[in-house]
């Protein structure tokens, strides 16, 4: 029987228009195209986790964030239940418009983005009680940083005294308070964040091994450094080792670490080991960057079995 999902993050729509060239301040750019897609690292991450759950007997996948009252949330809302994601703990902020990311991307895929984060910094720790009192106690807890840390931080010391797994996925890079480690299960970086976290440049294996060891030394349980089209490197007690990744043609990275995170939680609801877990969650990374976009990328769980 697979445990439950929490996860507890942004939800932001992206605005993309595609143009020649990026325009210097002060310049209009005519001829661009317009997409709008749904995205926040919350998002992302729970969409991925419903998909490869599978609907009906898959893990249960709840999403804690905050949008405005507007179109945007409304929207957002919808996608996420029509994904199979419940929504019961959704916070709408009344004053406060749902986050916007703004992005333009020129032909040779140079881009530039602006977030105006509007609810989600103003998703308050108290927010996320509701959803934590209802869980089960095999529930993985998954949260980034793209919300306020003070909600985070909550959040994984509730879920710690809980006996719930913690999974931090510490992107955007942002400083960690130290007291933190030791309540996380599994802290999740790409090479950029586990340089800022341990000042370690990670650039191959034997940096992410000793970046990983720093990280354990701080006090987190088990750490998976993410290495892009290089794969991961897994650093619990027992092991420490490089799992490739997948020899796939990219397409479109955006989102392959969100995608990856989501995995994870499904493979660790389901009882697999740590190393399993990472291999699975790379199987689903190798396949969702072989296709473009962010939520549109994450595969299912029948898609990665016919993989
Ligand atoms: P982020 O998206 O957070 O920057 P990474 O670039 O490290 O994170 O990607 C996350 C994971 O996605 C990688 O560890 C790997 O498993 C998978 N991945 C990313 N790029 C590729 C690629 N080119 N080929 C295969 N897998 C990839």
């Amino acid at each position: 029987m697979a445990g439950q999902i929490l996860v507890v993050g942004s939800s932001n729509t992206d605005m993309v228009v595609k143009t020649e060239k990026l325009p210097a301040p002060g310049e209009t750019v005519l001829g661009g195209t317009f997409l709008m897609n749904p995205g926040g690292k919350g998002a992302n991450q729970a969409v991925a986790a419903a998909r490869l759950a599978g609907k009906g007997t898959g893990s249960p996948v709840t999403l804690v964030a905050k949008v405005g009252n507007d179109l945007f949330g409304e929207q957002a809302i919808r996608q996420f239940e029509q994904e199979g994601i419940r929504t019961d703990y959704l916070a709408i902020d009344p004053e406060t418009p749902s986050g916007v990311a703004l992005i333009n991307v020129d032909t040779q895929g140079e881009n530039t983005i602006t977030v105006a984060s509007g609810a989600n910094a103003n998703l308050q720790p108290s927010e996320a009680d509701a959803a934590l009192e209802a869980t089960a106690p095999d529930t993985i807890v998954l949260l980034q940083l793209e919300i306020p840390l003070e909600t985070v931080e909550h959040v994984i010391r509730r879920s710690y005294e809980q006996g719930l797994r913690v999974i931090l996925n510490p992107a955007p890079a942002r400083p960690l308070p130290f007291g933190l480690y030791p309540f996380l299960y599994l802290l999740t970086p790409n090479e950029t964040e586990a340089g800022l976290l341990t000042h370690i440049a990670v650039t191959d294996e034997e940096t992410a091994g000793i970046a990983a060891r720093r990280l354990r030394e701080l006090g987190a349980a088990n750490v998976i450094i993410t290495l892009g089209s290089k794969g991961v490197y897994l650093h619990t007690e027992d092991t420490s080792t490089l799992i490739p990744a997948p020899d796939v043609i990219a397409l479109d990275t955006t989102a392959a670490g969100d995608c990856f995170n989501g995995a994870l939680a499904v493979a660790l609801s389901e009882g697999m080991t740590l190393p399993d877990a990472a291999a699975f969650a790379c199987q689903a990374a190798a396949l969702s960057v072989t296709r473009m976009g962010a939520q549109a990328s994450m595969p299912t769980r029948e898609e990665l079995k016919r993989n």
